[in-house]
């Protein structure tokens, strides 16, 4: 079996530990339309990935307007 030739401290583990620590996601841009997104993924924005087109993006034109419903009449109103 094979035994432990020094007992590493709690302080030795955890200063080692740190230095492997996971920090977040680095930030990254799109080459081709600047805007934030994750790496190694295709953009959400444009859809590019890799220096050509991978993914088609449906462009929305302008935001639907909600259906406006009459109002029901109601008899605690007016
Ligand atoms: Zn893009």
């Amino acid at each position: 079996m094979a035994v432990q030739q020094c007992k590493r401290s709690k302080m030795r583990v955890r200063q080692r530990k740190a230095s492997k620590r996971y920090e977040g996601l680095e930030p990254h841009t799109c080459t081709n339309c600047g805007a934030a997104c994750l790496p190694h993924r295709v953009c959400t924005k444009c859809g590019f990935y890799d220096g050509h087109q991978a993914r088609q993006i449906m462009q929305t034109a302008a935001k639907a307007q909600p259906i406006r419903r009459p109002r029901l009449w109601h008899p605690m109103s007016s």
